[in-house]
């Protein structure tokens, strides 16, 4: 006998089993009852090879188990080199920017090979640098500045999240539109002001298309804003743990950089001129106050979302977090920024003139009192509305308007700050939102941002603003569109100068020309040598010129240290800084030269057209810089991911169930076995006989190959498919499910003679059930989810949710309650209490959730229902864990099978107890058409005889029944569209871990469920009386597992080709990365399901196996 013949390797099992199995079929399933067993042991996976020696069984099976698992590891492997490559990460260059003493110079010196450093001292002269030791320059007029003279004394940076263009642009009537529009309206100036001030002079506002680099996510794009870098996407998954920057950035300059070299020599200015008008005793009104910060070093505010914070713990002085995750939450951030700004604001613009000088006396402390040289106010209502009602919604329009009021007071403060004082205001939206609301992507409306900038009166900015003189005409219409698109990270070098900052060591921005007007001349102190204010363009050519320094000296630093940069583009770069800065010398000898010659005409000779040609090649270059550091750095590392798609692939063609001979000989014969040759109609061929059986047969495989290839293949390439995903997997379902039906319909005469002739004639409608339960559950997609707005959808009923929670609760006692046999081992009716508890609990919750008063939050029964269902899932996991070890050690045979199930079945249960209580009321009646559709999927796989169903059909209906119930919940592959209100079904507060379990199960959670569910029934082992039948059953069943796995492995390799073929796609960041994300993830919740099966449930089944076998020998 075969069986006692010891088999050293599995290869040789397999080969023996191809040819018992070969054997069988020849006989026409007529083999001895005998072979028949045999293969059905060895199909299982597991070695029978020595039943009376347990410990070569005990080897081989572990051998078995360790080769089944190396494509598995392959898998995990492939996918993990090639997400690295495809995320790939820029390498952060931990360099600071000096603001040392000639650090400007020497930049200069070096990137643009000025060899003669009399050009650096000329340009320090003429003031347009100024990294001169402060000693020399005390006495003349230069602004102290780190590389350029410092243009404001103070900036309020206010970020509106998710302020999309138009919104600034049409809906913000009182601050931003009664400024961009005062010359068409006339003196619009308010009637409050008009009485201290009827002349009230108005700051400069200009309003631009401020583009956002994708991902458009909040912390992605502050890094941008900060550091001048391109965030890669792989940084999203930092998005929820917050990592602070360890790039250079002003923030962080603002910090450290010393106070006198970039104070403002107005204030130095003052404070000598102050402590004389003090002793007057005459109103010092501005004075006495600004006097008292020269000596101190103002500080920094903070106000707002917590991504600040995240990234910039230590850098503010004042900083006042509020939390941003709880997308519901529209209020609670915005009335903390309302609350602090008006302090901060104080702060920044110094007292208010209308000030009575007894209450500034009453607060002598103004000493303590702190003054800010920056506040951050960042905004989050409006993105909040958007995420949870969308753009087009009443309630974005009351948070728009409120927004519009507070940007209106806080513009007003800046314009009545003390005319000596020149404040700028930034008001800007990180990233725009879609027509539902949501961002991350690189859509138009994503990356469309509003950037409205305000500089207060006392800049003196007067008419040019917003003309600087350089505009890139010069060099036609390409050089002006560089000089109008403005990008995020242009804002960077901007922000940088005009506080007289270094430009952060790693940005690659180009300064915005527009926002950097000539520095003030110093208007109380006339000093003979100033140069004119209005000959701003040597002024920009030069701050160009630092900022082109800067990013080549970036780019070439970098380029040292990885190879991400191209040799070809780097040279092609340099030409053009070449010939930027040959222009640019020449200007300034021939400056020179003018200013030798004439003296009193300097106005003139700085104002030549060579300064105009440089300032437009350097922004050209800057141009070009950037869109090389977006190629490269938002973009993949080509050879890891062929190495990573090479593993996949090998170890894809590892686990095609083929290559087992007996899933090959049972296709074969269904694919290849000849047709019938009277085969004149369908119709005929319907008749129950088994022509017609096997024509329906090869339909459906043909069928389900042909919708597996799609789905898992074909699909992962068009954005247009993966937008309706829901829609194709409700198709094909439909459609396998009515093949299954007609066959199970049609050949029902000939089932007469089969083994399941008992089952009624109604159960052959059991296909239609799955694809009905499905279009049932299409109609609640849009009611998942807890967020007000979908309160009034049908599933949020309360008659709608109590009834499917009672429904839920009776198929639990009906289906999965305590039978007689296992009792004992689940410890009886009480099993179904927890279930109940939870219940009860969660209708409570979700009844107080309704009633929209905002006391009865159902936070307490929402824990009561929670602590329930953890309870119950500890409860079974540790029955279960016993029945394990029970199987493990002794091979019981009465465990297995069905009470083994009927635990992981209420532990299942359990589970999805949980994912309805994260979901929301609406879950409650998906749950139970997944129920329903799950326990018809089983009696399909059980079905046997003419009705038996193919494993790989099988396998695609799960398969698709599975991924349905996660679009079917109103998932999508999109980070957009994450369920937050998950994290916030029993709690206000966030908490890192819970919420992102919430979150985690929310998503992913029907599709472990179900993958688990499939794992176990595949697993599962029928006996009835026929045992030829029977087995034939099982190892059909085996095989829908395997099949299963082989369509997600197929999945994730298509997926990794199509992101790998659509890099360069427009919508690869809106579109196919996210898909891909969601196929790795499913694929390695795929990856555990196998490696479990492996080292669990097949010890089990094969353990099982042994103890059987050997009951049989002895029978
Ligand atoms: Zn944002
Ligand atoms: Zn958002």
């Amino acid at each position: 006998m075969t069986m006692t013949e010891p088999s050293s390797s599995s290869s040789s099992t397999h080969r023996r089993n191809g040819a018992t199995f070969a054997n069988a079929d020849n006989s026409d399933g007529n083999g001895s009852d005998d072979t028949q067993r045999q293969n059905h042991y060895n199909d299982n996976g597991t070695s029978s090879s020595d039943s009376t020696s347990p410990i070569s069984h005990s080897n081989n099976s572990f051998q078995h188990q360790l080769l089944r698992t190396i494509p598995l590891l392959l898998l995990f492997l492939g996918l993990t080199i090639f997400t690295q490559s495809f995320f790939l990460s820029r390498t952060a260059v931990d360099v600071r920017s000096s603001c040392d003493v000639n650090s400007a110079g020497n930049l200069l010196a070096n990137a643009l090979g000025f060899d003669d450093m009399e050009d650096v001292a000329y340009l320090r002269q003429m003031g347009w640098l100024s990294d001169g030791d402060s000693n020399n320059y005390s006495n003349s007029n230069t602004n102290y500045g780190c590389w350029v003279p410092r243009r404001v004394d103070s900036m309020a940076i206010l970020v509106v999240d998710a302020l999309r263009f138009d919104f600034a642009r049409d809906h913000l009537p009182l601050s931003v539109g009664s400024r961009l529009f005062t010359d068409a309206m006339g003196d619009s100036s308010k009637s409050k002001d008009g009485s201290s001030s009827s002349k009230k002079e108005k700051g400069l506002s200009k309003l631009y298309r401020f583009m956002a680099d994708p991902p458009t996510v909040t912390m992605q794009r502050l890094k941008g804003l900060t550091t001048g870098g391109l965030p890669t996407f792989a940084d999203i998954t930092g998005s929820f743990g917050g990592a602070s920057i360890h790039e250079d950035s002003w923030v962080e300059q603002l910090k450290d950089v010393p106070w006198d070299r970039r104070r403002i020599r107005q204030q130095l200015h003052y404070s000598t001129l102050s402590s004389q008008m003090e002793e007057a005793g005459a109103n010092a009104k501005d004075g006495s106050v600004r006097l008292l910060q020269v000596s101190a070093r103002p500080q920094l505010a903070f106000v707002g979302d917590d991504t600040w914070f995240d990234l910039f713990p230590n850098q503010f002085d004042d900083c006042h977090p509020f939390p941003s995750f709880n997308t519901r939450d529209l209020d609670t951030v915005d009335n903390g920024c309302l609350l602090h700004l008006p302090r901060l604001l104080d702060g920044l613009v110094g007292l208010k003139p209308e000030m009575k000088k007894e209450e500034r006396e009453n607060t002598n402390s103004t000493t303590t009192k702190p003054s800010y040289e920056l506040i951050v106010a960042h905004f989050l209502g409006v993105d909040h509305v958007g995420h949870t009602y969308g753009p087009n919604n009443p309630y974005m329009e009351r948070k728009l308007h409120q927004m519009d009021g507070m940007l209106s007071d806080t513009l007003d403060a800046i314009d009545n700050a003390p005319p000596q004082s020149c404040i700028v205001a930034l008001v800007l939206g990180d990233h725009g939102m879609t027509e539902d609301g949501n961002h991350g992507g690189g859509t138009s409306d994503e990356i469309n941002a509003g950037l409205f900038v305000h500089f207060s009166p006392g800049c003196h900015y007067h008419d040019d603003m917003g003309n600087s003189g350089v505009n890139g005409d010069e060099f036609g219409a390409h050089s002006a569109r560089v000089f109008d698109a403005i990008h995020q990270i242009d804002l960077v070098p901007t922000i940088s100068l005009l506080m007289g900052l270094p430009i952060p060591y790693a940005n690659i921005g180009g300064l915005v020309p527009d926002l950097l007007p000539s520095p003030r001349s110093n208007h109380h102190a006339s000093i003979e040598s100033s140069p004119p204010a209005s000959s701003s363009t040597p002024h920009i050519a030069t701050a160009l010129a630092l900022n082109a320094a800067q990013v080549w000296n970036y780019l070439y630093t970098y380029s040292k240290r990885s190879r991400d940069l191209p040799k070809d583009k780097m040279r092609e770069l340099k030409e053009v800084l070449d010939s930027a800065s040959s222009v640019y010398r020449d200007a300034i000898s021939q400056s020179k030269q003018h200013t030798k010659l004439a003296a009193d005409d300097v106005k003139d000779s700085h104002d030549s057209t060579a300064y105009r040609q440089a300032s437009v090649l350097f922004k050209l270059f800057l141009a070009e810089s950037t869109d090389l550091g977006r190629q490269v750095w938002t973009q993949f590392n080509e050879g890891g991911m062929k190495i990573g798609i090479g593993i996949l692939i090998a170890a894809w063609i590892t686990t095609i169930p083929l290559w087992r001979r007996s899933i090959r000989n049972v296709l074969v014969r269904e694919i290849f076995s000849p047709m019938p040759r009277n085969s004149g109609s369908i119709k005929e061929n319907m008749k129950g006989n088994e022509d017609g059986l096997m024509f329906f047969r090869r339909m459906e495989l043909m069928t389900s190959t042909i919708f597996m290839i799609f789905y898992c293949g074909v699909l992962t390439f068009g954005n247009s498919y993966i937008d309706h995903e829901r829609e194709i997997i409700t198709f094909f379902l439909s459609v396998l499910c009515l093949l299954v039906f007609f066959r199970w319909y049609f050949t029902a005469s000939s089932s007469a003679q089969s083994s399941l002739s008992s089952d009624g004639s109604s159960s052959r409608y059991l296909p239609l059930v799955v694809a009905l339960c499905s279009r049932a559950n299409d109609l609640l997609v849009t009611g998942h989810g807890m967020d007000p707005s979908i309160r009034l959808h049908a599933a949020h009923l309360p008659i709608l949710f109590l009834l499917s929670l009672v429904v839920l609760m009776i198929l639990r006692i009906k289906w999965l309650g305590p039978s007689s046999s296992i009792m004992t081992t689940v410890g009886g009716v009480g099993s179904a209490s927890i279930e109940i508890i939870a219940v009860v609990s969660l209708a409570c919750s979700w009844w107080d959730k309704r009633a929209m008063e905002h006391s009865r939050t159902g936070f307490l029964t929402a824990r009561i229902a929670m602590m329930a269902v953890f309870f119950g899932i500890f409860q079974s996991t540790r029955s279960l864990y016993r029945q394990w070890r029970l199987s493990i050690q002794y091979g019981l045979k009465d465990v297995d099978g069905g009470s083994n199930i009927q635990n992981t079945q209420v532990l299942l249960f359990r589970l999805m107890l949980f994912l309805v209580i994260v979901t929301g009321p609406s879950a409650a009646s998906s749950a139970v058409l997944i129920l329903i559709q799950c326990a018809t999927l089983r009696q399909l796989m059980d079905a046997s005889g003419t009705r038996q169903l193919s494993a790989p059909t099988l396998a695609a209906i799960w398969r698709l029944a599975i991924r349905h119930a996660f679009f079917a919940t109103n998932h999508h592959c999109s980070f957009n569209h994450l369920q937050f209100s998950a994290a916030f079904v029993a709690t206000n507060i966030f908490q890192f871990h819970i919420a992102g379990m919430s979150l985690f199960m929310n998503t992913f959670g029907w599709e472990m469920l179900g993958s688990c569910l499939l794992l176990v029934y595949s697993r599962s082992r029928r006996s009835n009386n026929n045992w030829r039948e029977s087995s034939l059953q099982n190892r059909s069943n085996n095989d829908v597992w395997d099949w299963f796995l082989f369509f997600q492995w197929t999945e994730i390799l298509a997926s990794c080709v199509s992101v790998r073929m659509m890099k360069r796609h427009l919508m690869v960041w809106a579109i196919f990365a996210p898909r891909f994300m969601f196929a790795a993830i499913f694929s390695v919740l795929a990856l555990c399901f196998g490696v479990v099966n492996v080292w669990t449930v097949e010890r089990i089944a094969s353990s099982d196996a042994t103890s059987t076998i050997a009951q049989n020998v002895q029978i």
